[in-house]
């Protein structure tokens, strides 16, 4: 019988999971469906035991729901509990198996992708929401010499850098700040990552421009384009390279199929397609 599994969100119509996975099925040979659902905003939960209940297996999680769904799960694994959102659930015999895979989908798409090395090297993350919370520990694990979290809500950066530096106490040799974007310098870093909503209103976040050197890679969480107005300013201001978070959804993706099937997705050519379909 072919397995059942969905991506909840709202909106969701424009959501390249579905593609993605079924991209992956066609790829492994597994026998899988993957549909879009668009849940009401104070319906996720039912909306959620309601594909349960009619046989569904595991599901992805998307805007606004990932909070909600870390609180729904019966279990959780660790970059769940540190992300503190949920955006992989698998229905087990147990309950809710809570995963978030978003951050190892950001590390393995720069790691890998783009041949970035982050060991010693100093990073900007921008932005204190979800997502950046959930990149947060896979940054770290990566051992980067320096970590600055800056947000337009100074405080909230400073919550989360405090959050975790007392939480990892082995990352110690990491140099974990925060501060708000109006207090960034001319200090430039070897990678910036944007993880801020604000291209999807059509404006990058305010910076400086001495953010980026010569050998700086700009990296935006989100994709096409709504990440071109801070990819420009990157390019526009010296950074080396640039890249978008297509690759990280494609790589997110490959990590929740890999929870639920036990089979690893080769990536590469569904990130291709997927670009050429958007050109
Ligand atoms: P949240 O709503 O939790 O957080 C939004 C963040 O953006 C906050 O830090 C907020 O700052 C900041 N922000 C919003 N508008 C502006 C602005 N005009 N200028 C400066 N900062 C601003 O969202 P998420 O963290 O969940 O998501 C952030 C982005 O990452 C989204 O665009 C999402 O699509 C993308 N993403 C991509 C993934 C992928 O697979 N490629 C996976 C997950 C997320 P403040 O605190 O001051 O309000």
């Amino acid at each position: 019988m072919t397995d059942r599994y969905a991506v909840f969100g709202n909106p969701v119509a424009h959501s390249l999971s579905p593609a993605i996975h079924a991209a992956f099925a066609r790829q492994t040979g597994q026998d899988l469906a993957y549909e879009a659902i668009l849940a009401p905003r104070d319906g996720f939960a039912a909306a959620l035991r309601a594909f349960a209940a009619a046989g569904g297996s595991g599901a992805n999680v998307t805007l606004p729901f990932k909070e909600e769904a870390w609180r729904l799960a019966d279990a959780r694994s660790a970059r769940a509990e540190a992300a503190r959102a949920v955006n992989t659930l698998r229905f087990d015999a147990a309950g809710l198996f809570g995963d978030n895979t978003d951050g190892a989908g950001l590390i393995a798409d720069l790691c890998r992708n783009l041949g970035f090395d982050l060991s010693g090297r100093s990073v900007l993350l921008l932005g204190a929401g979800g997502a950046a919370r959930g990149a947060l520990l896979p940054l770290l694990d990566q051992s980067p010499a320096r970590l600055a979290i800056a947000n337009r809500n100074a405080q909230r950066a400073a919550a989360l850098a405090a959050e975790f530096s007392a939480r990892l106490p082995a990352k110690g040799r990491v140099r974990l700040d925060a501060c708000g974007l109006d207090a960034l310098g001319a200090e430039a870093f070897d990678l910036v990552i944007d993880a801020t909503s604000a291209g999807l209103a059509g404006a990058p976040p305010v910076l400086p421009g001495g953010l980026f050197s010569r050998d700086s890679l700009a990296y935006a969480m989100i994709y096409g384009q709504p990440a071109e107005a801070f990819l420009a300013f990157a390019r526009a201001h010296g950074a080396a390279r640039c890249a978008d978070g297509l690759g990280m959804l494609v790589e997110q993706a490959a990590e929740s199929f890999h929870l639920w099937r036990g089979v690893r997705p080769e990536t590469a050519s569904v990130i291709e397609r997927l670009r050429e379909r958007s050109a």
